[in-house]
């Protein structure tokens, strides 16, 4: 059973209150991510769950059992960190055998001992037995090392030692696989293909994972469900596309994607939809916020640009007069900063080769639909 329930977590160090009554409950096969700025305690809540932590309050149980008097080594985690923590001397195969080696050792007589012994120390006393062979071959078969099995983990490109580690991590069959910023040391196309590698794995054992990362693209594509952080509290949980268009906060907000964030008073109500005004504009929005103090958050994509003069009437559409600050060129989308006010606002526009970038100092007309203005 691999799911994993926090129940009012709370850990201190000394007068640092790392993290505070933390609620957290992972169904098993579940990936989930814990996403939020360095500090928050992401890696503090991961070092409670594999026992390396003992919390100041509250309980963990991974399946339906309470793991408070289990230690690290019995409570079925595996763990991946950012640093890989691979054994430099020994081969790609040595250090994935490694831990069922030490089991083997763990559970065997005293003769057996001293042959696993002699064959740790040095690899010229003999071959692992046949099905610790099997079992690392058959996983390493599955990240893709097989070509490597002979290599120094010295040897290895970053990714590929990311790869030793979630094999090591894989072949002793956790319930719970915790991983620790594990894509943080390699660069943006490996990380970016390591994230679907890591993935795929996890969809095909279906194994419970708990990710850690400060990288709000990294949790958003890969996880099923994400927990924000900050300041030692979960904030939010939710899937991706809840968190990113239902954040609960302006600091969400802006944490998972980017958001331009207006800050204004509600002056109406109707039925239907909330006027707000800021300094410098009034917005509609379908939303019905009970404060009367309100954060506008508007995504750069629910901005639309067009040329000044260009017609774009429509009874749910705000409209705001502006002019191109900065234009930058991503590939699929134009990016924008836009002078509107005193605000400078951002605007995602689709690119589609030979479509026209608008320049420097364009005077352009944005409009946004008021379905598309959260207020918080
Ligand atoms: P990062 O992304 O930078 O790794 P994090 O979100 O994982 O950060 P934690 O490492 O869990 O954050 O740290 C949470 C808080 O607890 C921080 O203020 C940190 O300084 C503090 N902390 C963590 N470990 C210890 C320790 N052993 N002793 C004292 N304070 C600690």
């Amino acid at each position: 059973m691999g799911s994993v329930k926090i129940n009012n977590l709370t850990k201190e160090f000394n007068d640092v209150k790392a993290l505070k009554d933390i609620n957290l409950d992972i169904q098993e096969g579940e990936f989930f991510a814990l996403l939020g700025p360095s500090g928050c305690g992401k890696t503090t809540t991961m070092r409670c769950i594999a026992g390396f932590e003992n919390p100041t309050m509250g309980e963990i149980l991974i399946g339906d059992k309470k793991v408070k008097d289990i230690p690290a080594n019995k409570r079925n985690c595996g763990m991946v960190f950012q640093s890989y923590a691979l054994f430099p001397h020994f081969n790609v195969f040595e250090n994935v055998a490694y831990s069922l080696n030490i089991k083997e050792l763990n559970n065997s007589n005293v003769f057996s001992k001293l042959g696993i012994y002699a064959r740790l120390l040095n690899r010229k006393f003999g071959k692992p037995p046949k099905h610790i062979e099997e079992k690392v071959m058959e996983i390493l078969d599955y990240v893709e090392l097989t070509p490597y099995v002979n290599r120094l983990t010295s040897e290895l490109s970053g990714g590929q030692q990311q790869r030793v580690a979630l094999a090591r991590a894989l072949v002793m069959e956790p319930a719970v696989l915790l991983m620790d910023e594990p894509l943080s040391n390699l660069d943006q196309k490996l990380r970016h293909s390591m994230r679907n590698t890591i993935r795929r794995i996890q969809q095909d054992l279906g194994i419970t994972t708990i990710f850690v990362t400060h990288d709000q693209e990294e949790a958003m594509s890969m996880a099923d469900r994400v927990a924000v952080m900050d300041h030692g509290e979960v904030i939010q949980i939710g899937t991706p596309t809840d968190i990113y268009s239902h954040p609960k906060s302006s600091f969400i907000a802006n944490f998972v994607g980017t958001s331009n964030v207006l800050k204004g008073k509600v002056i109406k109500r109707d039925t239907n939809e909330t006027t707000v005004q800021g300094n410098g504009f009034t917005l509609r929005s379908i939303a019905n916020p009970k404060k009367e103090e309100v954060d506008m958050i508007i995504r750069p994509e629910h901005i639309q640009v067009f040329l000044m003069d260009t017609d774009v009437s429509n009874e749910f559409n705000n409209t705001m007069n502006g002019k191109i600050l900065v234009s930058t060129y991503l590939g699929s989308i134009v990016r924008y900063d836009i002078q509107v006010n005193d605000y400078t606002l951002v605007a995602d526009a689709t690119y589609s080769s030979g479509a026209n970038i608008l320049k420097e100092g364009t005077p352009v007309k944005l409009v946004i639909d008021s379905e598309r203005v959260l207020l918080i």
